[in-house]
């Protein structure tokens, strides 16, 4: 993993220098050295949890897994801004029902892999950092859903995944002549 880390700000560097090609080979090796934590059987894993939510929800490559470490705090920000990358997952999950979580965190649990959830990712708390490495669940790419409204308490209940702009746009055009 460190030598991973130690080719992603490498990578940097060649961005810096405007070298995106040269960047871009190198974090390829990056990710797929980063790829294995899981242990030995890490590859059975995610191949089974590729299985439950779809071999395209289903994500190692480095981007996808920084993106769902990061919130929006300064530090979060600066850390960024500086190249360092930790507390990643090793494979981020976009369950696309209520039986994609069920079965993800059931095998999880199984197999003791560690389990973060990130929603809207605008967290200033870091809670949803990754620090044993493991699986993030990704809600916002399908848990995004109007579950419930009620119209005489004028409440509404959404899935998980659902961001405050996208649950407000379609209430706003439904009221605008
Ligand atoms: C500029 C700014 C202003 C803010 N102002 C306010 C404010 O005025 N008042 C206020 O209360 N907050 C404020 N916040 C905090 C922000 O509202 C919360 O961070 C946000 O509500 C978290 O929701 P999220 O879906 O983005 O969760 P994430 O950021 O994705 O996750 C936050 C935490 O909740 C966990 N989590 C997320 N979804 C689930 C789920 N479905 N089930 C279980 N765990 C879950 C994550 O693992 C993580 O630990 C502000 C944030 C920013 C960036």
């Amino acid at each position: 993993m460190r030598a991973a880390m130690n080719r992603l700000d490498q990578a940097f560097d060649l961005l810096r220098s405007n070298k995106p090609r040269e960047a871009e080979a190198l974090l390829t090796d990056a990710a797929r050295e980063a790829a294995d934590r899981f242990g030995a059987d890490s590859a059975e894993h995610a191949a089974a949890l590729a299985e439950i939510v779809g071999q395209e929800n289903a994500l190692s490559d480095l981007f996808e897994r920084l993106r769902v470490g990061y919130g929006k705090t300064m530090i979060d920000l600066m850390r960024l801004r500086d190249g360092v990358i930790e507390n990643i997952p090793d494979l981020v999950l976009r369950p696309r029902s209520r039986e994609d979580l069920r079965a993800t965190t059931d095998y999880c649990d199984q197999h003791a892999i560690p389990v973060y959830v990130y929603g809207g990712g605008s967290s200033v708390t870091r809670g949803f950092e990754a620090t044993k490495g493991g699986v993030t669940l990704d809600l916002g790419a399908h848990l995004k859903r109007v579950v419930r409204f009620d119209e005489q308490n004028q409440t509404i209940t959404v899935e998980g995944g659902m961001s405050g702009p996208e649950l407000e746009r379609p209430i706003f055009f439904q009221h605008v002549p």
